[in-house]
């Protein structure tokens, strides 16, 4: 018997916050619907889905990330972004690395481009960090963009306040302001990183994943069905139109076919072109316009921390719990403040206080909680049709579906706008306090872990793009494509809250026509 349905109204392959926006909007707004969900990762947390942070055992966290870990279940991994070292290839805990293809000889590639296979995807592993879009940012022929990142922040329980607590937040933001907001608008001002993460009543701090994506009314739709561990092969077309999904069930290696009316290709960046491409949908666009946000990253230490905590009556010299520091990231110490893109400064800032030094300190030198202060700059790209990932007919994936070959280069613009970059994070540390390291580090291409343009939206059918507003694939009725990959522009900042809010686009599109 089958563990599979044999017909629903709605296939949505891959399980991350992009496939499980799709999953809330149909189970609020169309309940009659049946919907199957297919992941081909296992289900490593609960509820399905959620944040691995969330996890309090340690052994238990760190068993999750590895079964999230696709075909590198045994790899070794590093936590911070500031840890991998010039020319090492380590995946982040929770997410792999591409064997090979990943760089073409004379080319930038992508060398740390990654993945993660698991229920809730990426965004299993994720920081949380859910800035809006600016300037050029935006996607300019979505009249309705403001309502519908409104609506992203809601699906993700966006929070600004879940770190007002945190040791010298305040001071940070302060310091940085001083160095960035003359001459800038309101909106543009140095402020509190919005972020996926809330307070529960007894005070944890809880990471948003897809679980809450999903939300209790997902959870409680009768008419909905997540399978795991499930490998969508292929998107089924039947007179050009959606037709359904062959998948394989990963524990029995057997092959089924759903019948679908509409089908939502959610399988991240690459994963969703490469679908389509197995689905021989293959529009000119598809995989090209790839871009990845270039990333800077410094550190700074807030050398007078001791004294500023003194002064306030706070926090020197306390010891960490073991609570408190998760694999190098964000923890209850952190306060994340960002520096938003702008068109004339084109970087993202990611302010974070760090629960550890990136750079050894003396042994006499205890660090004060939140007093060592991590920069990261992301860079938007410069477009370029040219840089793509190709999919191979000679050649198949751990999974089996057709290889991938990343072709990519960084321009001169790009180079320039490094730069700018290195050398405006370096103001920015010592505006915060003393540098920590002689320069700035910038991380190898795919670090950003923000793959972008792979199916891009576009506002007409010109052969640039893949999907039009409502996300639905161009030429294929019914097939409707979510994730960053949507995303038309070069942002710089964290994507997800966009993709997110273009996803729910999609799926009240979705809505009108099931009814
Ligand atoms: P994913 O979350 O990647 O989910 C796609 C799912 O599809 C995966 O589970 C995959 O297994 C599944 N899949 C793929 N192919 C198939 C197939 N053929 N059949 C069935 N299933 C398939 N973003 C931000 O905006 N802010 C941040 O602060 C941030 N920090 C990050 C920190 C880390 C350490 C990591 C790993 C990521 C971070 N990101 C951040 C990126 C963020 O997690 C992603 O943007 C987000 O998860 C994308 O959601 P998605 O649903 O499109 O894709």
């Amino acid at each position: 018997m089958s563990r599979y349905p044999a017909a629903v109204d709605v296939a949505i392959v891959g399980s991350g916050p992009n496939g499980a926006a799709y999953a809330r909007i149909l189970s609020e707004e169309a309940p009659e619907a049946v919907i199957a969900m297919f992941e081909v990762g296992p289900t490593v947390s609960a509820p399905a889905g959620a944040h691995v942070k969330n996890i309090v055992d340690a052994e238990e966290r760190r068993a999750a990330q590895a079964a999230s870990q696709g075909p590198a279940r045994d790899a070794e991994t590093v936590s911070s972004p500031g840890a991998v070292k010039a020319g090492a290839r380590t995946a982040r805990p929770g997410t792999y690395l591409l064997e090979d293809g990943f760089r073409v000889d004379g080319e930038d590639g992508l060398p740390v481009i990654a993945f993660s296979s698991n229920v809730g995807g990426m965004g299993a592993h994720w920081t949380g960090a859910c800035p809006r879009p600016g300037g050029s940012e935006r996607i300019p022929f979505l009249p309705d963009l403001d309502e519908l990142l409104d609506e992203a922040d809601r699906l993700l329980g966006v929070t600004t306040d879940a770190f007002d607590d945190a040791p010298f937040t305040a001071l940070v933001r302060e310091r940085l302001a001083d160095a960035v907001d003359p001459g800038r608008e309101e909106g543009a001002r140095v402020q509190r990183m919005p972020l996926a993460v809330h307070r529960r009543e007894d005070g944890a701090l809880v990471w948003s994943g897809s679980d809450v994506v999903m939300g209790d009314v997902t959870r409680a739709n009768p008419n909905f069905a997540l399978h795991d561990e499930t490998l969508v092969l292929r998107v089924l077309l039947e007179d050009g139109r959606a037709a359904g999904v062959e998948v394989q069930d990963r524990r029995t290696g057997e092959k089924h076919t759903v019948r679908a009316r509409f089908v939502v290709v959610a399988a991240d960046g690459l994963r969703t072109a490469q679908v389509l491409y197995a689905s021989g949908i293959r529009p000119a666009a598809l995989g090209r316009m790839l871009n990845d946000q270039a990333q800077v990253v410094y550190a700074a230490r807030i050398a007078d921390a001791a004294e500023v905590a003194a002064r306030a009556g706070g926090a020197s010299g306390e010891s960490f719990g073991e609570r408190d520091v998760i694999d190098g990231a964000i923890s209850e110490q952190s306060g994340v403040s960002w520096v938003p893109y702008t068109d004339e400064e084109p970087f993202h800032g990611q302010i974070m206080q760090l629960d550890a030094s990136p750079v050894p300190l003396a042994d006499e030198d205890p660090v004060v909680p939140g007093s060592i202060v991590g920069l990261g700059l992301f860079t938007a790209k410069d477009l370029q049709w040219d840089d793509r990932v190709e999919f191979r007919d000679d050649a198949t994936d751990a999974y089996g579906l057709p290889a991938m070959r990343i072709r990519y280069r960084l321009t001169a613009r790009d180079h320039e706008v490094l730069d700018r970059a290195r050398a405006r994070i370096v103001e920015l540390a010592e505006a915060v306090g003393e540098p920590l390291g002689e320069r700035p580090f910038t991380m190898p291409p795919g670090a950003s872990l923000h793959y972008q343009g792979a199916t891009r939206m576009g506002a007409s059918d010109d052969g640039r793009s893949v999907c039009g507003p409502d996300s639905e694939v161009w030429g294929a009725p019914g097939v409707f494509v979510a994730g960053n990959n949507v995303i038309p522009t070069a942002t710089a900042c964290n994507p997800t809250l966009t993709s997110v809010a273009l996803g729910i686009r999609g799926a009240r599109s979705i809505v009108r026509r099931l009814s």
